[in-house]
């Protein structure tokens, strides 16, 4: 029997990966946009994580007649007063990288002292049924410090400045398995598991 089938509703490559990870307990199919060329790209243009995580499912699903998982997440700096926030993968402007958007980030917080350098990332993830209703939602955090230099070269975006205080690494030297245990993708994506294994179970995926 063919399996139930949930798009992942992200064109981020590493992101992707991460989240196939994750949800690989449930035993779903999972693709990725990468997969679906008929995809469509959806404007984030929401203020909050949850609005834009909200529209990527919802505008997806409706559109691919599938199951959609939308994502939003970013990266919120108190000294910054939550910025990037939102606006986390475009920082530094059109044509944005994670090097340039980290460029942008310790130029911002150059004249910062360690005390004012706490940061926490945020996931929003929404799951969308083939017609557009939101059937589960939930958000992760994980706490952090923004450091002055790079460090390590796993993860992605702003992982080689983020510091998680317990372990004196950055997500950048800790490696994808600490990784899927404390990120806010982890946390989001943990609360979700058992909602989508009861949709499943209850004949709800079609
Ligand atoms: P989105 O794809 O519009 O949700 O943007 C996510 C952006 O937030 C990424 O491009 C990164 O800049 C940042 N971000 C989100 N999650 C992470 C993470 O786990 N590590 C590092 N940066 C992240």
């Amino acid at each position: 029997m063919a399996r139930p089938l949930l798009i992942l509703g992200t064109h981020n490559r590493k992101k992707g990966i991460e989240l196939v990870d994750l949800l690989a307990p449930v035993g779903l199919e999972l693709r990725t946009l990468a997969d679906l060329p008929d995809a469509i790209e959806v404007v984030e243009d929401g203020d909050t994580f949850q609005a834009n995580a909200r529209k990527k499912a919802i505008e997806q699903a409706i559109h691919l007649k599938k199951w959609v998982l939308g994502e939003d997440s970013g990266l919120a700096v108190d000294a910054l007063g939550g910025l990037p926030g939102v606006y986390s993968a475009r920082y530094s402007g059109a044509g944005a990288t994670d090097d340039s958007n980290n460029q942008k980030l310790l130029l911002e917080l150059a004249e910062a002292p360690p005390s004012k350098r706490a940061a926490h990332y945020v996931c929003h993830a929404v799951i969308a049924s083939p017609v557009g209703e939101i059937m589960a939602e939930a958000v992760g955090y994980c706490h952090g410090v923004m450091l002055a230099t790079p460090a390590g070269a796993g993860g992605f975006g702003y992982d080689p400045l983020f510091e998680i205080r317990e372990y004196h690494r950055t997500f950048g030297e800790l490696g994808s398995t600490a990784k899927a245990c404390l990120s806010h993708r982890a946390r989001a994506i943990g609360q979700l598991i058992p909602r989508l294994r009861q949709l499943v179970a209850a004949g709800e995926w079609t």
